[in-house]
């Protein structure tokens, strides 16, 4: 929906929706601080054809980045359409697994969000956060359980993978599940502290 402001500008409006998009539940669900917004730097890891990349590129407006990281080539390519209207998104298609693949194309950023849904995820947000977060930057995870272990009940995978990210510098800030929009989903923002405290 468009809307025509007092001083003749327009503002265009978008819904965006909890239930086809975790940042949305995240936010609608009651998150504090998701870390994103005008101006900052985003690295998003599984970006999928970039509906909510699209939303993350509205909200970190034009002097803001969002490199959107996707390794299916089907979704890719609808991720790359979406770009060529927003020029604010670099869409990447490459597995996030590997990030030396695309340093040449990221700069540090501020936030890295991650919707991979793998059993590795852990791993992977570590990785691009020790590539390219800077110190104090933030991480925002959505963690669906059974992707990650099926035979444990949903709060023990939430908290395995949390400590997860406490080994790699990474200090929890924020949790909250996705109900009722998503189930057996969580969302975890953390603090990224890679320097060791000074010594007194
Ligand atoms: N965030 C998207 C949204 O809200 O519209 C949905 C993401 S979907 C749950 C997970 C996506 O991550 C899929 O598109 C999948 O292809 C992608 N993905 C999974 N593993 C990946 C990897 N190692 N590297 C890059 N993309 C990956």
């Amino acid at each position: 929906m468009t809307v025509d402001n007092a001083d003749g500008t327009k503002t265009e409006y978008r819904v965006w929706n909890p239930f086809r998009s975790k940042l949305a539940a995240g936010i609608l669900g009651g998150l504090d601080n998701i870390h994103i917004g005008p101006g900052k730097k985003v690295l998003y890891l599984g970006a999928a054809s970039g509906t909510s990349v699209s939303h993350v590129a509205d909200i970190v407006g034009p002097t803001g980045l969002v490199y959107a990281v996707e390794f299916s080539h089907r979704s890719g390519r609808d991720l790359i359409n979406m770009a060529k209207k927003r020029t604010n998104v670099i869409p990447i298609i490459e597995d996030a697994r590997h990030p030396h693949k695309y340093r040449m194309l990221v700069s540090m950023v501020d936030v890295v969000f991650a919707d991979v849904a793998q059993p590795d995820q852990a791993r992977i947000i570590s990785m691009n956060a020790h590539m390219f977060l800077k110190q104090g930057g933030h991480i925002v995870i959505s963690i669906k359980a059974n992707c990650i272990d099926s035979t444990v009940d949903a709060a023990t995978v939430f908290a395995r993978e949390v400590k997860k990210l406490q080994e790699e510098k990474i200090k929890p800030r924020e949790q909250l599940t996705l109900e009722p929009y998503e189930r057996d989903h969580a969302m975890v923002v953390g603090e990224y502290r890679s320097q060791k405290k000074k010594e007194k």
